[in-house]
């Protein structure tokens, strides 16, 4: 059974408190790229045009631990979004309390007001139930579309739900649970996941709980030396997880039990510094000559067997680089990777912070289905993992 939607509450005449994701960077009061405040805008839209007597946006930016700090203030961000919806937002700085409780009051018709950074109180990450009530009293309905917080048993996630009339998701929690969720439960087949990134310790989960449901698993970056290294490859200086060999040598057992293809690289561009400019050579990876260099892309062989690989899929999860894309030398198997997802006919779905900028610098974000923003969660969720803040709504 799927959560419920903000689609499936009344709306009308009625306050509506949403949780949104605004984290953005900001410096010096100017906020860098907003794209998580314009992923917002159909959920606050939907409420507006749904007749909401006011809408109630409450938010964490950055860690300011508990404490009050102007650095992270989000009344910047109710600027920026008074623009992108074009109707004024009011801005409450406190997010609890007489300030929020009169910010919230005074709004007429249809407003909208963004309260003060939730994570200025301790309670806000200690989940505290009497926080909870406040934040739940400014409103009668909970809206939760921030999926980029979902991993977090925080107030304004968790416990705020048992003190309002009605909870559910927003559209854009909405849509990272439809692909995610569809991906793991009910795949179009051949799936396909790739991992790459820098660690293996950071995705085991991932690898663990995709390798009972995918047809391929396709590893680069970093985390292939690990699994090298449990293969008696010759490494160099690549990063290895010494403490995860094991973990990656189980890995290769499970995938061989379960007769799953679990693709390697076959060849590599290796290096003896992580630097724009230095010597770069491309050799098979069984190649003895990395001596003491490092790893630091998939060559031009492994990029055409994952494209090959890529060819026929009809879902796709990717995660994690094929190797170090920001420095233009190391990026062409992150590229040539992205471009065949590009190309796959069916659903192709990318997380992780490193994997956007990637695809966005190979020039082909417009072609994913499902650009998914919520990092940390995007991967408790994929490793099987229930998130708190999507436990905690009602079923559809
Ligand atoms: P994401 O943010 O998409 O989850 P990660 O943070 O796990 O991805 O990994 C991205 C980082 O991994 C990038 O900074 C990239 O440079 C690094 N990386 C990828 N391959 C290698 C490699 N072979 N050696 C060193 N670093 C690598
Ligand atoms: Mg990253």
């Amino acid at each position: 059974m799927s959560t419920r939607s903000i689609r499936d509450l009344d709306l009308k005449g009625r306050r509506v408190f949403i949780r949104v994701d605004f984290n953005v960077p900001i410096k010096n009061g100017v906020i860098g790229d907003d794209t998580r405040i314009r992923e917002s805008l159909p959920t606050i839209r939907y409420a507006l045009d749904a007749g909401a007597k006011a809408v109630v946006l409450a938010s964490h930016l950055g860690r300011p631990k508990g404490k009050p700090n102007p650095e992270m203030s989000l009344k910047p961000v109710a600027a920026r979004l008074g623009e992108l919806l074009g109707t004024p937002v009011a801005f409450a700085g406190e997010c609890i309390g007489a300030e929020a409780e009169g910010a919230v009051q005074s709004a007429p018709p249809g407003g909208v007001v963004l309260l003060e950074n939730l994570r200025f109180h301790p309670e806000e990450e200690n989940n505290d139930p009497a926080f909870a009530k406040s934040l739940a009293s400014l409103a009668d309905l909970y809206v939760n579309d921030a999926f980029g917080a979902a991993h977090r048993a925080h107030a304004s996630v968790e416990a705020i739900v048992r003190g309002v009339g009605g909870a559910a998701a927003g559209l854009l929690m909405e849509k990272e649970l439809k692909y995610l969720g569809a991906a793991l439960d009910t795949p179009d087949r051949p799936f396909v996941a790739i991992l790459g990134g820098a660690k293996v310790s950071d995705k085991i989960d991932v690898i663990v709980n995709l390798i009972p449901r995918v047809d391929r698993l396709i590893i680069g970056g970093a985390m292939a030396y690990t699994f090298f290294k449990a293969l008696g490859k010759p490494v160099g200086r690549s990063l290895v997880e010494a403490d995860k060999v094991d973990e990656a040598r189980d890995i290769l057992a499970r995938a061989k039990e379960r007769g799953l293809q679990l693709l390697l690289p076959v060849d590599h561009v290796v290096a003896a510094k992580i630097e724009a400019g230095v010597p770069a050579e491309t050799l098979d990876v069984d190649s003895p000559a990395i001596g003491e260099r490092m790893g630091l892309d998939i060559g031009p062989k492994t990029v055409a067997a994952y494209a090959t690989a890529l060819r026929d899929a009809k879902t796709v999860v990717w995660n994690g680089p094929m190797g170090v894309f920001e420095i233009d030398a190391f990026a062409k198997g992150t590229i040539g990777v992205a471009t065949a997802v590009a190309a796959v006919k069916g659903t192709t779905i990318v997380g992780g912070g490193d994997s956007i900028a990637a695809v966005h610098k190979a020039g082909i974000a417009d072609r994913i289905t499902h650009i998914s923003t919520g990092g940390g969660a995007s991967l408790e969720f994929l490793g099987g993992q229930k998130l708190p803040g999507v436990e905690v709504l009602p079923r559809a």
